[in-house]
């Protein structure tokens, strides 16, 4: 063999192992290569790409001329159905993915083959204590080692290769209803996990953890504990006595709530971990902490040292929050200019409605505007929603409130509602447009006082009455189309809306952003969209075939750029609505989709099939006893079997459940809990025999309901 054809061989073998490897990797996995993430950008090694987690790619090669092109590269059948709000990561051409239940996935980024599936198996009565399903928004990297976070409180070391566990460890009480939804963080070598919980009732913290061994280097409690029980031999201790002189009453009764559910980001500026808190256990703030109080630190954005747990500082968006509005939402850090000057900012906009820009050097608000429509309560017109605040104070950084939003005295319809303006869909910042794009809804909800607040061991202690949804289908019809999603381009300098997007429906997927001009986003339709990053215009779309919400992401390996995003049917939205639902007894296990300029791969064949409602059985109620059947199904079966028992097609749609025409059998399950190991809690404590029938009753008139309809249906479609 000539020296040539050597040389020629050696160089080739070096672009094949270029080409194996992704983009040129450094061999460092710490810190440093998250840091330097844009030396590689074929990579998206952590939650928001980067540790600024502003959801923003510096790939080029599908952007708004070529995106035309962009076809389905590979798929993947995720093993469960549910919700699937995972943000994959890419690492050394190797795509680290979850679904719900919590498992995760190793696959090949360029082709989807599977290298291994990690199955926490975890006991599916544990889903009981899901207040938005047994969702995972996905794991963390780090050196080797991929981490993440089950339903059940546990938390996971796995190694990257084999997807061998190497640790585990019980971050919660588990005897309290504790979840994890959340994907954990690695920084600097500690893993950051916090937990969920607060409709149910417990006390939120963030912990960290030693990323080789799984041993617990410090915990922040968001809320004070029980006084009686002293200190809590925390990293949170010395703050706590500023934060229990903001609580009145007996607040630790049902923990208090503030679970650091979702945001959580390491900012390597200031070496600080920045969390958002959740609300209050109950949200009705009259029971939760009676005479008021800001009670902190229920949602607020705290930062914290990242390697002691040590308060550094705090902004509160809602102070003595009592509407659900958690500061849980995703937080990006970015350098704006700022009237002349670069500022290091950190930027939310939490379920209340307000895009906050905060100083995190010190926490202090730079502004602060509201990014749906607020107004003061005597500006509202009669009989539509109230907006909690109208404005806030640019020198003391507080809301300016309408009090009747606080539902002291009555019931008040206040907007946003507990799903807030923004949920836990991710926002994304392009430093290219100065741009953040929002997945933003517009929706309102009656708060009203329950004075009994009887406090339920194992489900939602959330403190007020909840009026089940009139039989009336105008008035359903009113209801929902008082509901709106969009896409909003924010201008976080000027704080103004640039464009929008509206959406069907209120539920609206994460976003990406990429220096190649586009923006990148899933609807609760089943849609996936790329939009011209600087007007909004729609320049491509795909057909997901289900609710498309997670964050979208994009990576190249091999010279190929691609764009992934996770699908399925799930989460709050879609056990308790049947608005953009699948059809009826569909579950359907979630999918990845992967997309390549000129990709051909096959759309997966989904077969649709819709079940008829069956005969319903007669059951003779008063009036009285159909409206209390109907008070104690929205008191206990809503969030699972969805309002009015118009399921969402993903947790069993009861009006064609074999259960509802035999009193005995529903009992059974409802009330002796003969389907608890399978994720339906026994209702038995709060739910006597009597009660079980009223629900039944309730339920067999909804099938009439739609029973008929569907009779009349078909009786047209035959003439
Ligand atoms: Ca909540």
């Amino acid at each position: 063999m000539s020296t040539t054809r050597l040389a020629l061989l050696a160089s080739a073998v070096l672009v094949l192992a270029a080409c194996s490897s992704g983009a040129d990797a450094p061999s460092s996995r710490d810190s440093a290569r998250i840091l330097a993430a844009d030396t590689e950008p074929g990579s998206w090694p952590t939650h928001g790409r980067t540790y600024s987690e502003q959801r923003y790619s510096p790939l080029t090669q599908i952007d708004s001329t070529s995106v035309g092109r962009l076809g389905l590269a590979w798929s993947y059948e995720l093993k469960t159905g549910r919700g699937q709000q995972a943000t994959p990561l890419v690492v050394d051409g190797v795509m680290y993915v979850t679904s719900a239940w919590s498992l995760v996935y190793a696959l090949d980024a360029a082709t989807g083959a599977e290298r291994w599936v990690f199955d926490p198996k975890v006991d599916r009565a544990v889903g009981a204590k899901a207040c938005c399903d047994v969702v995972n928004r996905g794991v963390a990297f780090w050196e080797g080692k991929v981490f993440v976070g089950a339903i059940d409180g546990r938390l996971f070391a796995l190694d990257a290769a084999s997807g061998k566990m190497l640790w585990e460890t019980v971050t919660v009480d588990q005897s309290k209803p504790y979840t994890i939804t959340g994907a954990p963080r690695a920084a600097n070598g500690l893993v950051y996990i916090g937990n969920g919980g607060a409709e149910l009732g417990v006390r939120g913290y963030v912990s960290a953890y030693d990323a080789n061994t799984g041993t617990l280097v410090w915990r922040f409690y968001t809320v004070p504990g029980d006084p009686a029980k002293g200190p809590d031999q925390a990293a949170s201790d010395p703050i706590m006595a500023k934060a229990s002189a903001t609580w009145n009453g007996q607040w630790w009764a049902i923990g208090g709530g503030g679970t650091v559910w979702d945001a959580i980001v390491y900012d390597p500026d200031f070496k600080q971990l920045i969390v958002g808190v959740g609300n209050g256990s109950p949200w009705n703030q009259q029971h939760r902490s009676p005479g008021g109080g800001d009670n902190l630190f229920l949602a607020s954005i705290v930062a914290l040292d990242a390697a002691t747990g040590a308060y550094r500082w705090h902004y509160q968006t809602t102070p003595g929050e009592t509407w659900d509005y958690t500061a849980t939402q995703p937080i990006i850090l970015a350098d704006l200019q700022i009237d002349g000057k670069t500022r290091k900012v950190a930027m939310q906009a939490p379920k209340n409605g307000f895009f906050y820009v905060v100083d995190r050097e010190n926490g202090r608000l730079i502004s602060a505007k509201p990014f749906v429509p607020m107004s003061q309560a005597l500006d509202t017109p009669q009989g539509t929603p109230i907006s909690w605040a109208y404005a806030i104070d640019p020198v003391t950084g507080r809301p300016l409130e309408n009090p009747e939003a606080r539902y002291r005295g009555k019931p008040a319809l206040v907007r946003p509602g507990p799903s807030g303006a923004h949920n836990w869909h991710p926002m994304s910042y392009s430093p290219q447009t100065g741009l953040v794009y929002l997945p933003a809804q517009d929706m309102a909800f009656g708060y009203a006082h329950d004075a009994a607040n009887e406090i339920r061991d194992g489900f939602d202690n959330i403190g007020l009455v909840i009026d089940p949804l009139p039989d009336d289908e105008a008035v359903r019809a009113a209801i929902r189309s008082a509901s709106k999603g969009m896409l909003l381009a924010w201008d976080p300098v000027a704080q103004r809306e640039v464009w929008r997007s509206d959406r069907r429906g209120p539920v609206n997927g994460g976003t990406l952003v990429t220096a190649g001009g586009l923006v990148f986003q899933g609807t609760g339709d089943g849609q996936f969209l790329a939009l011209d990053a600087k007007t909004g215009k729609m320049v491509w779309s795909a057909d997901n075939q289900a609710a498309t919400l997670a964050g979208p992401i994009t990576y190249s390996i091999a010279g190929a750029q691609y764009v992934a995003v996770t699908a399925g049917y799930g989460g709050a939205f879609f056990l308790i609505d049947s608005f953009l639902g699948p059809a009826e007894g569909n579950p359907l296990n979630g999918r990845v989709y992967v997309f390549k300029l000129g990709g051909t791969a096959a759309k997966p064949v989904i077969n649709f099939r819709k079940t008829p409602v069956p005969r319903p059985p007669a059951i003779t109620v008063s009036a009285g006893e159909y409206i209390r059947g109907a008070q104690l199904y929205e008191r206990n079966c809503t969030v699972c079997h969805g309002v009015a028992a118009l399921s969402g097609g993903v947790l069993p749609d009861l009006r064609r459940s074999i259960l509802i025409q035999d009193a005995v059998a529903f009992r059974r399950v409802v009330v002796d809990g003969e389907r608890a190991p399978l994720g339906m809690p026994r209702f038995g404590k709060y739910v006597s025999a009597a009660d079980a029938e009223l629900i039944r009753a309730y339920v067999a008139r909804q099938a009439k309901t739609a029973y008929d309809a569907e009779r009349q249906m078909n009786a047209a479609a035959t003439k």
